[in-house]
């Protein structure tokens, strides 16, 4: 098992503990699945969700929120709105897909090369 995380030239964007065990879950739950998408809200609340090979998504959007049973009542009004997106970035499963792929995926589900 090579690890490659440190390696490439694009921006490193590594989840956050409670986001990384998500992931693992998604990912578990999801086995046409290259990667999640991590959006994180201003909130504190985060939306996820797995994307396939071709950017289409491989499971359903999973919003939740650290230490907390639910998400916050802003967002269980307005569904995470966009307009309160912090970061956006996908966390690609190991072996990662080539960087042409990536940047297909993450244009397609993110709306611009991350
Ligand atoms: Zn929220």
């Amino acid at each position: 098992m090579a690890n490659k995380q440190h390696k490439g030239h694009r921006p490193i964007h590594s989840p956050e503990k409670g986001e990384l065990a998500m992931i693992e879950g998604i990912l578990e739950g999801s086995p046409d699945a290259v990667g999640v998408a991590v959006i994180r809200l201003d909130c504190g609340c985060r939306k996820m969700a797995a994307v396939d090979k071709n950017g289409d998504p491989a499971s359903k959007v999973i919003m939740y929120r650290d230490n907390a049973e639910s998400i916050c009542p802003l967002c269980q009004q307005d569904n995470g709105d966009y307009m309160r997106v912090v970061k956006q970035f996908i966390s690609w499963k190991s072996p990662e897909p080539d960087t042409a792929t990536q940047a297909m995926i993450s244009s397609k589900v993110l709306g611009s090369e991350q």
